[in-house]
């Protein structure tokens, strides 16, 4: 055997147990000695894992690389580790981070020599006799290992190894000798299972089945004693056998958990993978299988719910109904087709609700829950990037758990429950593989009766549930995922409906919470408009909400220093103590007081805005072209391109002076850089933006626009009408310019704030311009 020196590596104790090469094992890291050791690690970097034995290092450990790290359930912080191979440790030292590190020699084996081969041969037949003995003729594949000395090491997954014969298996690096200690300990395995069996075969004769557990359950008690290991953890299998006995779980899950208990029996109680296995068959047991609610679908009930839980959303509502109605319809039918409850499928379409924050998506989720008398969940999906997320880890991955939808139908506990799907537009993928891919499954009715949870590695019956998504933009969501979605549009609120939720259900429910009556703090409609005008800007009211709790807390510590009050009242004056003194809202009278500012209107995931869109002429002389910044997709960069040209053919037309040089760099600039942008709507903008630093005009402050322009300088139609003339409208802006096309979409926007903004509809590029200087 010889050995090179490698460099040094960091040293990561082992308190307990071994890894060998090829294990992925996730570790907790529970002493503040491994915390510390860990925060200044990163992924894939390298380690030498080192077993102790009686707290003394061993001198060989085992390279590690960290694969993944993250928390793990419980908040602790975790790594997944791979080992990768045996090492020699030598001598260590602290480095200027604090960090031991050890000097480590690699170990090369040898060119087999016949007896190891002979050795190796040898043991393959035992260890796979042995997995044929205990029922587990499946793992025979995993000894079909070339390499001896890591084919010796696989007597070390054997359950009922002790550690102290694990680690000297660790310890032991001649292969010649591994491989007989392998041989040897697979032998005594192998002769204890076959007396287990011969015990089995004996009681076999003309004994009932439950007689035949019992006797030979008490043997196995017996045997455990005389091995000196205890007997915990008996009642336990048998109360699962019990719930098992009882249908706790249908028939393939109940024989799944079957085995894996006779599995268990048959383990040392402190080997690592009876946790494992434990693990499992306590998850398992948690699935509500058999649980259903009974759904009530009265849809007359369904409005009452959905009027009493939010104010105003009535197209919203008038979709959610039909979509309860469309159930009804199916369920009656099943019915009288005498389909049994359990086997009453979902339905097809899975209601999308999309908009910006706070504008009650969850909260809507919410209320179906409620109309449908269902138990409801959220499931968060935003940054999610891996599929295992959904799916669960493969139970031969160490700290392995299953997916999220499996975690659902257990916080559920039901196997009906409306799932709220949340964030599905922020879904990723990457290496890992792709989640939207087992959505997909998920959500599809034709295959998701049987959707596979790697972990529970038995299929779950998702049929039943009601799947309900929130999106804030439709433009992340993979294509196929959209295919199967009902898309469902709220877009924000005025300022009137704002008020009216917020007197309604924010405030009692705030007052609720914080333990007051109404009439105890009392905050005046006109209070809460300021609030909504001057110190929020937002499409929905979850800022609202904050700020309102912000004013009732502040009201009931008044009340808890001056016992004697029996109401506070909340003023205009106290807005700028509890609240701040800036109000939120960017002023158009300021931003335009310079020529080459132009004000847009966009939506963005936040709903609505108004965007100042800035445009500056660089230098005489610098190279010509457009430099475009503020995170913006590459049709909107195109729609700049189309500005400039236009404005070049068209200087004179556009009141540009002959002596001003078209032939540099311009720079176009889109505030609030770190939202992205895309779209073609902002093109009137940025030509308004460029014609008044190039002619010197200044913009009027109460008017904005949106629209596409071409080549010729046509002003073409866009999208979101409704939610930037609302935008508008917060802001205070009094007149919008918008393209022809969109005539008909100011139908949409509602009443009075039609009333306060006047809407221009243009042709051209000259008409903007006309409307839209001073
Ligand atoms: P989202 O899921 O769209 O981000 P939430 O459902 O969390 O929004 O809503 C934020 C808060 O605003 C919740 O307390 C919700 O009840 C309330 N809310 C939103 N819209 C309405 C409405 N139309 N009527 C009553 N309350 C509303």
């Amino acid at each position: 055997m010889s050995t090179t020196t490698s460099p040094t590596l960091p040293l990561f104790p082992l308190p307990s147990g071994v890894f060998f090469p090829e294990m992925v094992v996730t570790v907790a890291a529970e002493s503040d000695q491994a915390r510390e050791l860990l925060a200044r690690r990163s992924t894939g970097e390298e380690l030498v894992a080192v077993p102790q034995r009686d707290g003394v290092y061993s001198t060989i450990g085992v390279v590690v690389r960290i694969e993944q790290r993250g928390k793990l359930p419980g908040g602790v912080d975790g790594v997944v580790l791979r080992a990768l191979r045996r090492v020699r440790i030598g001598r260590g030292e602290v480095d200027d981070d604090g960090t031991l590190r050890v000097s480590v020699s690699e170990l090369s084996a040898p060119e087999p020599s016949a007896e190891v081969r002979a050795l190796a041969v040898k043991y393959r037949a035992v260890a796979e006799q042995l997995l044929e003995a205990i029922g587990a003729r499946r793992f025979a594949a995993e000894l079909d290992i070339d390499d001896p000395g890591a084919l010796a090491d696989t007597i070390g997954w054997w359950p009922d190894l002790s550690d102290e014969r694990r680690l000297e298996l660790f310890e032991t690096v001649d292969v010649t000798a591994r491989l007989t200690l392998a041989l040897e300990w697979a032998q005594e395995a192998l002769a204890e299972a076959r007396v287990a069996s011969d015990i089995a075969e004996e009681v076999n004769g003309d004994l009932g089945r439950t007689q035949r557990e019992v006797i030979l359950r008490r043997q196995l008690a017996a045997i455990r004693k005389e091995l000196g290991e205890s007997d915990d953890g008996e009642d336990e299998l048998a109360e699962y056998r019990r719930r098992i006995d009882e249908g706790e779980l249908p028939e393939p899950v109940a024989a799944a958990a079957v085995k894996e208990l006779d599995r268990l029996e048959r383990m040392g109680e402190q080997s690592m993978e009876a946790g494992w296995v434990r693990t499992w068959l306590d998850t398992v047991f948690e699935v509500p299988w058999n649980t259903r609610t009974d759904d009530l679908l009265d849809l007359d009930v369904a409005r009452v719910q959905l009027d009493a839980d939010h104010a105003g959303l009535d197209r919203v509502k008038e979709r959610i109904i039909e979509f309860l109605a469309v159930r009804t319809l199916r369920t009656e039918r099943q019915v009288d087709a005498g389909e049994s409850s359990g086997h009453r499928k979902g339905s097809g379409t899975i209601l999308a609700l999309v908009g910006p924050p706070g504008v009650g998506k969850t909260s809507l989720g919410q209320s179906v829950a409620d109309t449908l008398g269902r138990r409801f969940v959220r499931m968060s999906l935003g940054g999610i990037r891996d599929e295992a997320e959904i799916r669960g880890h493969r139970r031969t991955y160490v700290g392995a758990r299953p997916g999220r939808i499996a975690r659902a139908m257990v916080d559920a506990g039901s196997m009906n429950p409306v799932v709220l799907l949340d964030e599905i537009d922020k879904v990723g993928a990457d290496w890992r593989g792709d989640p939207s891919a087992a959505l997909l499954e998920v959500l599809d009715p034709a295959q998701n009766a049987t959707f596979r949870d790697h972990y529970l590695e038995t299929e779950l019956d998702l049929s039943e549930v009601v799947f309900i998504a929130t999106a804030n933009t439709l433009d992340s969501i993979p294509a196929p995922l959209l295919d199967r979605m009902e898309i469902v549009p709220i877009e924000g609120y005025t300022e009137d409906e704002k008020v009216a939720i917020a007197l309604d259900h924010l405030l009692p429910g705030l007052f609720e919470r914080n333990g007051v009556h109404d009439d105890e703090v009392v905050v005046p409609p006109e209070v809460v408009r300021t609030v909504v005008a001057d110190y929020t800007r937002e499409a929905g009211v979850r800022r609202l909400e904050q700020r309102l709790d912000r004013l009732v807390r502040r009201a009931i510590s008044a009340m808890v220093q001056d016992p004697a009050r029996q109401q506070v009242v909340i003023t205009h004056d106290d807005l700028r103590p509890a609240l701040g003194s800036t109000s939120l809202r960017e002023d158009p009278a300021e931003r335009t007081v310079v020529p080459g500012v132009a004000t847009g209107l966009a939506v963005t995931g936040a709903g609505g805005d108004v965007l100042f869109v800035e445009a500056a002429a660089l230098d005489p002389g610098s190279e010509a072209g457009l430099t475009l910044t503020g995170q913006l997709g590459e049709v909107m960069k195109e729609s700049g391109q189309i500005a400039l040209s236009y404005l070049r053919a068209n200087r004179s037309d556009l009141g540009i002076s002959d002596d001003v040089d078209l032939d540099r760099r311009f720079h176009v600039h889109f505030p609030a850089g770190a939202i992205p942008k895309d779209g073609p709507s902002a093109g009137i903008t940025m030509t308004t933006a460029l014609v008044s630093v190039l002619s010197n005009r200044r913009m009027r402050p109460d008017v904005a626009m949106t629209g596409e322009v071409t080549l010729q300088g046509r002003v073409l139609p866009i999208g979101g009408v409704k939610e930037k003339v609302l935008a508008a409208h917060r802001a205070g802006i009094t007149e919008v310019i918008l393209p022809r096309g969109n005539g008909q979409d100011i139908d949409e926007i509602p009443e009075h704030v039609r009333e306060a903004v006047t809407i221009h509809l243009v042709d051209d590029v000259p008409a903007v311009l006309d409307l839209a200087f001073l």
